[in-house]
């Protein structure tokens, strides 16, 4: 028998039979950094229908035409059901490919269907991108906070996360060069910047256009790739869309979604990435999964062939401006002094710091007794940072819920402050 050597640890002693009794003493070293996020484990309470949450990133469907998408569906498998129904290409339906460099040219993208890979959702874009870059104890930077599916993708692929501070106009360029300059003195060049550049998760904050380019000239000058995750790009309140730092510089790796925009329950993201990344990053999709689902990218071809998809994003937004302004208000009015929040021009968060010596994290089971739900802030950072704030999602409940909610809120903050 051979037994090929080991690529990671080629001088590994093989485990006794005894050792490996528990399946759980079989788990691969890496998946030590598989935690369950704090966000996922607050939705079983944050769901009980007497608790505001303002936990959740759950896109409002509730405008979505369902009786058209019926129908629409219907169709699709009585005219196409054999292809629709059927395995499919690696990379994605071409047709809808091409689709979605139209969706990308709202934001200044030109890019070839060609280097489109299209993923389960950008969650999937994320975890390959990471695995196709990162070997363990690789550095990846990221703004602090960050998202946390993220950052769960990261650690899943043991990279450790460097995170760099925001202000009011996204990440600061001053202090991402003072990181980078710090890593090239400890020889340390990082894999990649990863960077959501509009409406952020959590922060609630876009970058600057200034700063776009500054941040792309420092990447470059270190010899570190940008992911740029932009679900939420579209959803601007004041009609503005951001350019892409990917129409900015072609070798941006770029991630998108159709969660936001249209459903987040179809499971349909991409990757854009430059020629030279495409054939391995599809290999790893295919390895992944074979093929993204024909079916909901069939789907959601026909909604962008047939239906007016800027209105309904636009129609999405109204509901989320109005939502934000309820938010923006209630904390306006109840929040005690000490509290400062973001003010975000789009997508779905708001990010609180709390006053002096009120911890996020310890708060929430009283948070929760008091039926309102929130994220907090540790839950956002690799590097357990964030203990003073927390983030307050907007997009699923009513207005009426949301004052509801901050009130609640107000009062558990303010009882903590009397302790
Ligand atoms: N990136 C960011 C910043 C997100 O907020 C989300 C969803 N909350 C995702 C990626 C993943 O989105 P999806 O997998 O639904 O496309």
């Amino acid at each position: 028998m051979t037994i090929p050597p080991s690529p990671h640890r080629p001088d590994a002693v093989e485990r006794t039979a005894a050792a490996a009794a528990a399946p759980t003493e079989r788990f691969a070293v890496r998946t030590q950094g598989m935690v369950a996020s704090e966000i996922r484990a607050l939705f079983a309470v944050a769901s009980r229908p007497e608790v505001v949450s303002l936990a959740g990133g759950m896109p409002n469907l509730a405008a979505l035409p369902l009786d058209t998408l019926s129908a629409e569906i219907g169709d699709l498998v009585a005219r196409e059901g054999q292809v629709a129904l059927q395995y499919g290409s690696a990379q994605g339906v071409p047709a809808l490919r091409e689709q979605i460099c139209d969706v990308m040219r709202e934001e200044g993208i030109e890019a070839d269907p060609n280097d489109v890979v299209v993923t389960v959702g950008s969650q999937m874009a994320l975890d390959l991108v990471t695995r196709l870059f990162c070997d363990p104890g690789d550095v990846v930077l990221a703004e602090g906070p960050s998202y946390v599916g993220a950052l769960g993708s990261f650690a899943a692929y043991q990279a450790r996360v460097v995170h760099v501070a925001m202000d009011s106009e996204g990440l600061v360029p001053e202090l991402l060069e003072e990181a980078l300059r710090t890593l090239a003195g400890r020889g340390i060049t990082p894999k990649f910047l990863y960077t959501i550049p509009n409406f952020h998760n959590p922060a609630g904050v876009t970058l600057a256009v200034s700063r776009r380019r500054r941040i792309l000239e420092l990447c470059a000058e270190y010899g570190v790739g940008v992911v740029e995750d932009n679900p939420y790009g579209l959803l601007g309140f004041s009609g503005t869309t951001y350019p892409a730092l990917r129409s900015m510089d072609r070798s941006v790796i770029y991630l998108g979604s159709f969660s936001k925009t249209f459903a987040s329950g179809l499971r349909v993201g991409w990757a854009l990435v430059p020629p030279a990344v495409r054939d391995r990053l599809v290999l790893a999709a295919e390895s992944a999964t074979l093929c993204p689902p024909s079916f909901t990218q069939m789907i959601v071809s026909r909604y962008l062939e047939k239906h007016d998809w800027r209105a309904q994003v636009k129609t999405f937004t109204e509901q989320y401006r109005e939502r934000r302004d309820a938010m923006l208000a209630a904390l306006e009015t109840h929040l005690p002094d000490g509290c400062t929040w973001t003010v975000p021009d789009g997508g779905f968060y708001v990010w609180v710091t709390l006053p002096e010596g009120v911890d996020a994290k310890a708060m929430l089971p009283r948070a929760v007794t008091a039926r309102v739900a929130y994220a907090s802030g540790t839950g956002f950072y690799a590097d357990g940072l964030g203990s003073r704030q927390l983030r307050l999602s907007y997009c699923y409940p009513t207005p009426e819920r949301i004052t509801e909610g901050v009130r609640r809120l107000a009062a558990v903050i303010e009882a903590e402050m009397d302790v």
